[in-house]
């Protein structure tokens, strides 16, 4: 905090602000005053981005009204000139000035990059800081190196709040933002993040490590800067008002995860069982940096995903049967003293669904596919004594596989001359926009189809076995069903499973909603290509 007597702007207080502040941008005052009218009630910490307006001088008294008459609201008010990573084309001296007005106008805080800081002389930054709070603020729009350095000039100059933020390359650059944060959160206030996809664990996890408070996006669309979260996901999702020095880290790690639905269903069961924890999406471009991350965090427990399943097993200290029988780890346990133990939890996904249904002693079941699934359904429905078949695309894979365990290798131009209680579809066909199915309907003859595809809900393969009254399974019991089984693993709890079931089918269907938006937009096959590969990704 400043330590100078003459201060004529009522200083801010850490303990004043909420932990979340919103980014608000338009290029019209309207628009922003707008925009923060319809956030202000839930959210009373803004942060008004005046670079973004066509003219911010001639925007202020609009803004001032608002300011009127909101005294419940604490707003920041940034001008970042387009050198610095904003879009204000003027000088220095041009943003010192609106970013006086905006003073006068009743912000709380103005934001500063150290940039303009430095140009500055010392009795305009005198005058700015005697007005309002001052943020002095660094950006590094390219890595997370040295954090100390502009740290070291930006604590030169008297300011209420010190902001650095970086951007994350790996995983690992967000442990070293945190550790920054310690060090220095105890003698300054300081906001620190990382900007990037890879950043969401300092975006969340920062305000438990000395930062004052994070920023959010309104909504998806508005952010401005790179892997900024909306308020929303920061909020309900990962509750980041409540996370603390006790909140347990959970996450889904793998290469991609943007798009999985895992963070949504597992914070929601968290949430649903009142224990203190956040699970987050990691994108790990290398296990070692994923490892890297577990370790200094430290990550009680992680969901694997692709394409680290196999790769992880090689790392634990113990695993359960079914990893050691699959050869793949979807469910990591970190424990105190940082050793890890695997578990698979896919076969119990695959087996559970199917186990409610029907007797599996004795079931024929055709799996299509020989992957890294049909593997855990392979084993999982041998042990539980069904007989099982495997076709795949590629022969010797179906055969490798048939071989290891003990299932029966089908030509795929013997399928349609066979009938079975079920037939289980292990392959990405129909994901995306559910206009293939991996099976002919002469095909089908079976009690059951059980599409492990989720995106879309319906697909081609499950509108067919509709057609012909066969009882089917969407993809999305798996999902929950192996998701459930790694709530219990780490928490000891049983898990909420209508309660994720519930969340994950209403944010499919949002999805949907908005790709049906997009597609009727006229670069139509351009939204259908980004609608296709986004499932893809969710499916992982
Ligand atoms: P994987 O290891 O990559 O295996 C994919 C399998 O699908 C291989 O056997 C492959 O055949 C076959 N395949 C791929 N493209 C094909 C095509 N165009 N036509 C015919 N066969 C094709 O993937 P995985 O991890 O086993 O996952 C398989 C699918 O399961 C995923 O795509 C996803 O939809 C689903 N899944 C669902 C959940 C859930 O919770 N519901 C969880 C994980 C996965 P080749 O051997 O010839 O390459």
């Amino acid at each position: 905090m400043r330590a100078s007597s003459s201060t004529y702007a009522a200083r801010i207080r850490r303990f004043r602000l909420p932990r979340l502040c919103i980014a608000v941008i338009g290029t019209e005052a309207s628009s922003i005053v707008e925009r923060a009218e319809s956030l202000v009630r839930d959210n009373p910490f803004l942060e008004f981005r005046l670079d973004y307006l066509s003219q911010p001088a001639a925007g202020l008294p609009k803004l001032k009204n608002f300011l009127e008459m909101h005294p419940e609201a604490t707003v920041i008010a940034t001008c970042r000139r387009a050198v610095n990573g904003g879009k204000l084309r003027s000088s220095v001296a041009a943003q010192l000035n609106i970013l006086l007005k905006a003073a006068d106008s009743g912000f709380q805080l103005v934001d500063l990059e150290l940039q303009s800081v430095k140009a500055l002389k010392p009795e305009q930054l005198q005058e700015l800081s005697d007005r309002v709070g001052l943020i002095i603020s660094h950006h590094n729009f390219r890595n997370t190196k040295k954090l100390e350095d502009p740290f070291e000039e930006m604590s030169q100059y008297q300011a209420d709040f010190y902001k650095v933020v970086s951007t994350a390359t790996n995983l690992y650059d967000n442990v070293v933002m945190m550790k920054f944060l310690e060090a220095n959160s105890g003698k300054h206030e300081m906001i620190g993040l990382c900007m990037g996809e890879q950043g969401i664990i300092s975006r969340v996890l920062g305000v438990r490590a000395g930062s004052v408070f994070t920023f959010g996006a309104a909504t998806r669309g508005e952010e401005t800067a790179p892997g900024q979260a909306t308020a929303l996901e920061l909020r309900d999702i990962y509750r980041i008002e409540t996370v603390d020095a006790a909140t347990q880290v959970y996450g889904v790690a793998g290469d991609p995860v943007e798009h999985s639905l895992s963070p949504v269903m597992m914070n929601a069961a968290f949430r649903r069982e009142t224990v203190n924890a956040v699970y987050l999406a990691l994108h790990a471009k290398s296990l070692k940096d994923l490892l890297a991350c577990v370790r200094d965090i430290p990550i009680r427990g992680l969901s694997i995903t692709m394409p680290y399943k196999q790769d992880i097993v090689e790392e634990l200290e113990n695993s359960d049967p079914p990893t050691r029988l699959v050869g793949a780890c979807n469910t990591l346990v970190r424990s105190v003293d940082g050793k890890l133990y695997g578990f698979n939890t896919d076969m119990a996904g695959i087996v559970v669904p199917l186990e409610q249904r029907l007797p599996l002693a004795g079931a024929r079941i055709l799996l299509v596919g020989a992957g890294g699934v049909a593997r855990a359904a392979a084993f999982g429905l041998k042990a539980k004594g069904a007989e099982v078949f495997i076709t795949n695309r590629t022969t010797e894979k179906a055969q490798s596989l048939a071989r290891q365990a003990k299932a029966k290798y089908l030509k795929r131009s013997e399928v349609a001359k066979q009938s079975f209680d079920v037939i289980i579809n292990a392959t990405p066909v129909g994901m995306g926009n559910g206009k293939q199915s991996p099976l002919e309907e002469k095909e089908l003859n079976t009690k059951y189809v059980f599409d492990l595809v989720y995106v879309p809900a319906e697909t081609r393969l499950i509108r067919m076995a509709r057609a012909k009254g066969i009882h089917v399974i969407p993809g999305l019991e798996m999902f929950v069903q192996q998701g459930a089984r790694q709530f219990e693993i780490w928490t000891g709890k049983p898990a909420p499973i209508a309660e994720m079931g519930y969340v994950v089918t209403k944010a499919l269907e949002r999805r949907a909603a908005e790709e049906a938006i997009e597609s009727r937009k006229p670069s139509a096959s351009k939204a259908a290509r980004k609608a296709t590969k986004s499932a893809k990704k969710a499916s992982r």
